[in-house]
C-alpha cells in the first residue's frame, strides 16, 4: 500500500506533507516525491527509494516557500519504481500535478487517446493519465478543477484516490476516490487530504471520510 497526503493552509505545506507521509511510512512505499504550488507554477521532487532519499534531494534541490502541497509515496503497480514514475505527475502543459493511489484499469486506451492527440507521455504509469486528461478537460469546464475532476473521474475505471492542485488557483486541493480511502481533515485555517487519518493527526482530529465517487474542494477555509 501506498500513500497519499495533501495540504493547503497558512503553514509551508512541504513540512506538514513530508511529516504525514512519514507518518504513513509503515503501509510499505518504493518511492516518493512532493509537488508544490508557487508563483503560479507547479513545482515537484520525486525519488525512487525511501523518504530519507527524497528528503536528501529536498536538502541539495529546495522547492520554494508554499503554503499547498501534496505528497505521495508509491507501491508501483505499472512501471518500474524509478524517479520518472514517481508522483506526482504533472500535466504535459505543467498546469496540473497529481498523486494516484490505486489502478486505473483502462489506462491503456487512455494513454493511446493522449498519444493520438500529441500529448508526450512521460512515464509508464497508469495514473500519469489522469493529469493530462484533467488539464485537457479544464478549459471546457471553465478552469473549474473540481468539475474537470468529476468529468475525468467518469472516465476512469478502476480504484482510485486522487488528489490534483492547480498552478492558477494556488489555494486549492482538489480529492476524488472509487474503492480506495480518502479521508478529509479540518483545521483552523488549514485544511487535510490523506489515505489515512495518522498522516494530519498532530494537526487536527476533525476528520472524515469521503464517501463512493465524491470529489472534495479544499481551501484555507473551508
Ligand atoms: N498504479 C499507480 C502506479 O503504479 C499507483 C500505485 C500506488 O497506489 O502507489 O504508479
Amino acid at each position: 500500500m501506498c500513500g497519499i497526503v495533501g495540504y493547503v493552509g497558512e503553514k509551508q505545506a512541504l513540512e506538514v506533507v513530508v511529516s504525514g507521509l512519514r507518518r504513513l511510512e509503515y503501509r510499505g512505499y518504493d518511492s516518493a516525491g512532493v509537488a508544490v504550488v508557487a508563483d503560479g507554477t507547479i513545482q515537484t521532487r520525486k525519488k525512487a527509494g525511501k523518504l530519507a532519499n527524497l528528503e536528501a534531494l529536498l536538502g541539495e534541490d529546495p522547492l520554494p516557500d508554499s503554503t499547498t502541497g501534496i505528497g505521495h509515496t508509491r507501491w508501483a503497480t505499472h512501471g518500474a519504481p524509478n524517479d520518472v514514475n514517481a508522483h506526482p505527475h504533472v500535466s504535459s502543459n505543467s498546469r496540473v500535478a497529481i498523486i494516484h493511489n490505486g489502478i486505473i484499469e483502462n489506462f491503456a486506451e487512455l494513454r493511446q487517446e493522449l498519444a493520438d492527440a500529441g500529448v508526450p507521455l512521460s512515464s509508464e504509469t497508469d495514473s500519469e493519465v489522469v493529469a493530462h486528461l484533467l488539464a485537457a478537460a479544464l478549459p471546457a469546464c471553465g478552469g473549474d478543477l473540481p468539475e474537470a475532476m468529476r468529468a475525468v473521474c467518469r472516465r476512469l475505471d478502476g480504484a482510485f484516490t486522487l488528489v490534483a492542485i492547480d498552478a492558477d488557483q494556488p489555494d486549492l486541493l482538489v480529492g476524488a476516490r472509487r474503492n480506495s480511502p480518502l479521508v478529509v481533515g479540518l483545521g483552523e485555517g488549514e485544511n487535510f487530504l490523506a489515505s489515512d487519518v495518522a498522516a494530519f493527526i498532530a494537526h487536527t482530529r476533525r476528520a472524515l471520510e469521503l464517501g463512493q465517487d465524491q470529489v472534495v474542494v479544499l481551501t484555507r477555509g473551508c
